[in-house]
């Protein structure tokens, strides 16, 4: 038994969630050294457009070598990152990193280079000097800025410093593309969507599961993703569909207009030299004629 809260009142002692509270507490005490000393690292996951199959983009998504529990994926320590504010310089550390592997694709693949998609934590968009960080690591990596996305869910969104629009717009105007991720999970504020200077919204996973499923429980799945795809298409966004897990889906959702998608179908996340064996196979069996 012990005493919560200095309060007097007594909970049962609860040896699972105490050993949770010890782990949450042992990797937030590593974290700042984790940062210094490169434990953490990208692994990319394609974003394939649905017309023609290209891959036009990746996701970096952010995992961390720990030198005890081994490969830890983001969302165990996110969480923690976001609630002790190291999500600040862990989101500029995988900023950085995206950046100079997108410099490193560019080299390699001209304009027929992956844009490459980041992660913004809600805390991030609250920094003051976000938009002059993005800035600097862009130019720093000698890039278009149009060669980054940023994908900022809907809460992190709303919850910007300056208000959403201003923000938004100060890094639209950099010319980096924004992408609102796991749209339709959150609050969706659909008048609000009319003025956001975004470039794409991103599906939520959760939406997949009843797309070109005739077996569905949930028909209502493929009646929100046409809605919100036409939706999108009218307020001039395009739409990546997440979680994309069979081909049914696929077939589906290009019936349906979606523009791209992601998922396992297509690849799990991984290393850079993975997406350059993909993208060099494509590139030398379907040549040229590849527009954005
Ligand atoms: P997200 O941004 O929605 O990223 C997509 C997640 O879905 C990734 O999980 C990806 O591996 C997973 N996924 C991809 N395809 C499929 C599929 O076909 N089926 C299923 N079931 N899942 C799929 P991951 O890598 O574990 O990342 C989880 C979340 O952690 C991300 O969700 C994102 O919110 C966050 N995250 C990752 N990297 C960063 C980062 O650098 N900064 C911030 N702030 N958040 C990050
Ligand atoms: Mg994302
Ligand atoms: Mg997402
Ligand atoms: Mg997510």
């Amino acid at each position: 038994w012990a005493k919560a809260d200095g309060k007097n009142r007594w909970v049962a002692y609860d040896p699972e969630r105490n050993a949770r509270e010890v782990a949450r507490f042992t990797l937030s005490a590593r974290m700042p050294a984790a940062v210094e000393s490169e434990e953490f690292y990208v692994d990319y996951q394609p974003i394939v457009r649905l017309s023609d199959g290209a891959m036009t983009g990746v996701e970096a998504l952010v995992r961390w070598a720990h030198p005890e529990f081994g490969r830890l994926g983001p969302d165990r320590f996110i969480g923690l990152a976001e609630e002790t504010g190291l999500i600040v310089a862990l989101g500029r550390w995988v900023l950085r990193e995206a950046a100079g592997q997108a410099r490193r694709w560019r080299d390699r693949y001209g304009d027929r280079a992956p844009v490459v998609s980041v992660n913004l934590a809600a805390r991030q968009t609250q920094e003051p000097d976000l938009v002059a960080d993005v800035s600097t690591i862009i130019a720093a990596a000698g890039l278009p800025p149009s060669s980054i996305q940023l994908e900022l869910t809907e809460s992190a969104i709303m919850g910007t410093t300056g208000g959403p629009l201003r923000t938004l717009r100060e890094l639209a105007d950099l010319g980096i593309r924004i992408a609102i991720d796991d749209f339709g999970t959150g609050y969706s504020n659909l008048a609000y969507l009319r003025h956001l200077p975004v470039h794409a919204i991103k599906l939520a996973g959760s939406f997949m599961e009843g797309v070109g499923n005739p077996h569905t429980l949930d028909p209502g799945d493929e009646t929100i993703v046409t809605t919100l795809v036409s939706l999108s298409h009218a307020l001039g966004h395009q739409v990546i569909a997440e979680g994309v897990e069979d081909s049914a889906q696929a077939d589906r959702l290009r019936e349906i207009g979606c523009d791209s998608a992601q998922g396992w179908l297509f690849a799990k996340a991984g290393p850079p030299g993975e997406i350059e064996r993909m993208l060099d196979q494509q590139l030398l069996t379907a040549p040229a004629q590849r527009t954005r």
